[in-house]
């Protein structure tokens, strides 16, 4: 059942964006409260509520481009359905993607060399390698 790890962390980064939109929200505040004071002439209080306004903001924008990201990577490791196709007669082999309905040693269309037809011989997951797991 990999359905349900996958719904877990979907539910963890709904809450962190819900977490993520109530700090922008009272930025927001702050912000507006800034406007507020400099209006009033209390520029000193406009100042601070400015900076934590800006702060919070900031903060809550890297926090969701960080999950985003975290996100990103994950799809990224998921691996794909690959299938084998060899010719009988002359040995051509390619490999392509998994196709919905692909079995060993189900039937294909004609050989690009010979006109024998085609077999799958294979179906296997590809974990595709980590692009910069060279140390160079
Ligand atoms: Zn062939």
């Amino acid at each position: 059942m990999s359905e349900t790890s996958s719904s877990g962390t979907t539910k963890i980064s709904t809450f962190v964006l819900m977490i993520v939109l109530i700090v922008l929200a009272l930025s927001l505040v702050a912000l507006a409260l800034a406007v507020n004071a400099f209006i009033l002439g209390e520029e000193i209080v406009a100042g601070y509520l400015l900076v934590i306004g800006f702060i919070a903001m900031s903060l809550s924008v890297y926090v969701l481009l960080q999950s985003r990201r975290r996100v990103m990577s994950m799809k990224s490791v998921n691996p794909s359905m690959m299938t084998t196709i060899e010719c009988r007669k002359c040995g051509f082999k390619s490999v392509r993607e998994f196709q919905r309905g692909d079995y060993v040693f189900k039937e294909l269309d004609k050989c690009q060399k010979c006109d024998d037809k085609m077999i799958v011989t294979a179906i296997y997951k590809e974990v595709k390698e980590k692009e910069k797991a060279f140390p160079f």
